[in-house]
């Protein structure tokens, strides 16, 4: 393995989820960060009022399942230790499937999980455990979750070594022999770095590779409580309903490949009302209770997996995190800074081609 020069100035791209986890996890190693974000702090994907957060069980050799029981377990020891005032509560999800045979597959996998991180329920088990009906069996994530990501993002960010600059874009990258990389923001300033970390979701010109990133739009819609309407349990499948948060359920989310509309649309409350009624049937028959939620654009690839890693000599990425970014993207910054200064990780090594972002390279 290459020997690892520990940077002295890293400058990171985008004030999401994402550069602010690398940022955080770089900062409480000594290095000094600058963030520069184009927009405002947690203005992207990261900037939803709510989200879920959840391991995604699947099977033994399933990356994403790995991934987000990794992602997961760092969160939750992350927000024990540091989490206070960061709004969240691990209230646990019943996760339904789509099909009897998918059913059996997931029961197969929960057999070799303790119950505290995955059971399978009948419905009238996930019933009692969400205080409500639900539509079908399914299985309870104790560990799962909400939290809202502006103040996670914000609570990272205010660590002494990081220095945040909002409003200015990040327009042109250019090293040198020596790898030091001169940045050239949209104010006209210039920035030094040995180290630049690219986390703007999306794969944009400052490397010199087009990266196969894809723009998934996302539209959620919000049910206000209602006196007698309880839920104590996320209730998921191809999407979700939170329990009442600040006196809204959010129910999420549609997915629109390549569709840049970014007001919110109708037609996308009705395909999430649908989507409520397929998990909780019983819970609200009134449309007109609904109202829409916010819409933003997930990074995505083929194989749902991020574009985490190595570009080139002082060039990272910890992009497209797709619709899991507030489950993984804080470790993936953990291990990703762990991988810049070289501390020795062998049980992680498989991770460097699993995510790697040189996979995504358009030829
Ligand atoms: C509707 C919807 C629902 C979702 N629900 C969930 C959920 O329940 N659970 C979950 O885990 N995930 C969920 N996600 C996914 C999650 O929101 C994303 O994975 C996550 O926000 C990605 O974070 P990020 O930091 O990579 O990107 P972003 O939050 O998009 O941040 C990238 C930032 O980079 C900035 N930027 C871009 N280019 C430049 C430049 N050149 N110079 C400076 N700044 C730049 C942008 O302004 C932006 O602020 C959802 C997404 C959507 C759309």
């Amino acid at each position: 393995m290459q020997a690892s020069k520990i940077p002295t100035q890293v400058l990171v791209v985008g004030a999401g989820i994402a550069g602010a986890s690398v940022a955080y996890a770089l900062a409480q190693r000594n290095i000094p960060v600058t963030v520069i974000e184009s927009n405002h702090i947690a203005s992207g994907g990261s900037g939803n009022p709510v989200v879920v957060i959840r391991p995604e069980p699947g099977g033994e050799h399933n990356p994403i399942t790995t991934l987000t029981t990794l992602g997961m377990q760092w969160l939750v020891q992350w927000l024990a230790l540091h989490g206070q005032a960061i709004p969240h509560e691990l209230c646990g999800a019943i996760r339904m499937t789509r099909d009897a045979l998918r059913h059996q597959k997931l029961a197969q996998h929960a057999a070799h999980y303790a119950a505290e991180w995955i059971a399978e329920v009948s419905q009238e088990q996930a019933n009692q455990l969400s205080a409500n009906k639900v539509a079908d069996k399914g299985f309870h994530l104790p560990v799962a979750g909400w939290i809202e990501p502006i103040p996670f993002v914000q609570s990272l960010l205010t660590h002494a070594r990081i220095q945040v600059q909002v409003g200015v874009k990040v327009t042109q990258l250019q090293f040198d022999e020596k790898y030091v990389a001169t940045i050239t923001l949209s104010d006209g300033s210039v920035r030094n770095a040995d180290c630049v970390i690219l986390a703007s979701a999306f794969s944009d010109t400052l490397f010199s590779s087009s990266l196969a990133i894809d723009s998934a739009r996302g539209q959620l819609t919000i049910l206000p409580e209602k006196v007698g309407r309880t839920l104590d349990k996320i209730i998921c499948r191809d999407g979700y309903i939170t329990p009442a948060i600040r006196g809204i359920h959010t129910i999420g989310a549609t997915i629109q490949k390549d569709d840049a509309y970014s007001e919110a649309r109708t037609t996308d409350d009705q395909e999430n009302f649908q989507r409520l009624q397929r998990l909780l049937p019983e819970f609200c028959l009134d449309m007109s209770e609904c109202q829409s939620g916010r819409v933003a654009f997930r990074a995505v690839t083929q194989d749902r997996l991020p574009a985490v890693g190595r570009l080139a000599e002082g060039l990272y990425a910890t992009l497209a995190h797709g619709s899991r970014g507030m489950t993984c993207a804080p470790w993936c910054g953990e291990w990703l800074a762990s991988m810049i200064v070289g501390e020795a990780a062998p049980e992680l090594e498989q991770w460097r081609e699993i995510l790697n972002p040189l996979r995504l390279v358009l030829q």
